[in-house]
């Protein structure tokens, strides 16, 4: 099991274990941002509901449109007109259905008002300014589809035909711990010599909430097979995946893997990735495992590229890979490596496009590389790059949103 997976071959054999869907729960539409539709959603209306007005103006029947023409009645939104008389015009404003009979709508700025008579200028045609009935969803439409995860406007949509609750599965529950005896947590008071504060915990938090998934945090594990295998097995009791970091690499003090063997399977282990070569996935009892690397930047990496993923599919989300992008590369990379490598880059505009500008220090252990990017530029094994050379992007905000 030490050969280097290819990142696709290892998400693709990673998703594959991702088990049912979370039980179904109802919550108001208020609260659904977030979270992922169980069920798909047919609208069992038209919206809009009737023809209506896209403009202020006059409503009038095309024929009529190069007469002067006495205006007959006034239509605010919300006020259903009457049928409209031949040689009349109605004084129309936005979103007022149309009276029945008119086949246009002149807005007000080409049409002048005399003592109740309106003239229009310019040419008329039929339809215009007139939206029709159902021309945004249809009775029986199905307007959002299961796996969905919602986002403002789809809220906005689900209430435009007056969806006051949805149904969203429940948010998984993810077991959080960081291995590692040298963790201190911040606020437990100043490093002694050695000790390095516990950045992981909270990278893993803010990507799962995210995600709005619910962390279980199980704090610090200490590096030995009996607090590990303790802390596994009861991390595993109440989540539906576990979560590590740290403690998967080759050393004596890492202790993650064994005990996952101990408690469960381990299924895949050591990634061609960079940063993040040791992640492991398997599973304790039933309950998914995956450990991410313990360097700060592997973490988020590896989280982003494989976690991520695993996770959303587990929530039952249907979610799109990624938009994929291209730039030109602001720098380059003269040795191929052996492994996919994720470099942190920035993006910035130029008259030529898009151009990736490098972080200078790519080390696995700095995390600034990542809050100082917004992308990650991905150089696939065997590859180099010259400079100007087009780029594959993975935009920050689509990754770890
Ligand atoms: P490990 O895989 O446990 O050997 O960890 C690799 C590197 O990541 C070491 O330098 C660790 O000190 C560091 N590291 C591990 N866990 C954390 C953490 N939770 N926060 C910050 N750094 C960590
Ligand atoms: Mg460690």
């Amino acid at each position: 099991m030490s050969e280097l997976l290819p990142v696709a071959d290892a998400l693709a054999r990673i998703l594959a274990h991702a088990g049912p869907q979370p039980t179904v729960i109802e919550v108001p539409l208020l609260d659904g941002l977030g979270r992922v539709l169980a069920e798909s959603v047919v609208s069992h209306i038209d919206v809009p509901g009737l023809d209506n007005s896209a403009m202020d103006g006059y409503a009038l029947r095309l024929g009529d449109a190069s007469q002067a023409l006495p205006v007959t009645q006034r239509i605010p939104a919300g006020i259903v007109g009457s049928p409209l008389t031949r040689g009349t015009a109605a004084r129309i404003f936005t979103g007022a259905a149309i009276p029945p009979g008119a086949d246009a709508v002149v807005m007000q700025e080409d049409c002048s008002e005399i003592a109740g008579v309106v003239t229009i200028s310019g040419d008329v045609s039929a339809g215009q300014n007139i939206r029709p009935r159902g021309q945004d969803l249809a009775a029986g439409e199905t307007m959002l589809n299961k796996g969905r995860v919602l986002r403002p406007q789809d809220l906005g949509l689900l209430a435009s035909v007056g969806c006051a609750k949805v149904k969203v599965f429940r948010p998984l529950r993810v077991a959080a711990l960081s291995t590692g005896d040298e963790l201190v947590e911040p606020g437990n008071g100043q490093l002694a010599e050695g000790e390095i504060y516990n950045s992981n915990r909270y990278t893993l938090a803010g990507l799962l909430r995210n995600l709005n998934m619910e962390m279980i945090d199980c704090g610090i594990v200490a590096d030995n097979p009996e607090a590990t295998y303790r802390a596994l097995h009861d991390a595993a009791s109440s989540a539906d995946c576990v979560i590590t970091t740290g403690g998967v690499s080759v050393g004596e003090e890492d202790h993650v893997k064994n005990q996952v063997e101990q408690l469960g399977h381990l299924r895949l282990w050591k990634l061609a990735i960079k940063p993040g070569k040791p992640l492991a996935f398997g599973s304790i009892g039933e309950t998914p495992f995956i450990g991410l690397p313990g360097n700060p930047t592997s973490v988020f990496v590896t989280f982003c590229l494989i976690a991520r993923p695993f996770l959303l599919k587990l929530q039952g989300a249907e979610e799109a890979e990624p938009p994929r992008l291209e730039a030109r590369a602001a720098f380059s990379v003269e040795k191929p490596g052996i492994r996919q490598d994720y470099l942190r880059v920035t993006l910035e505009n130029t008259e030529q496009g898009l151009q990736a500008l490098i972080f200078a220090n790519q080390s696995s252990g700095v995390l600034s590389s990542v809050s100082h990017s917004n992308a990650l530029a991905v150089v696939p094994p065997g590859t180099t790059v010259v400079k100007g050379d087009k780029v594959e992007i993975l935009l920050l905000d689509s990754l770890a949103r």
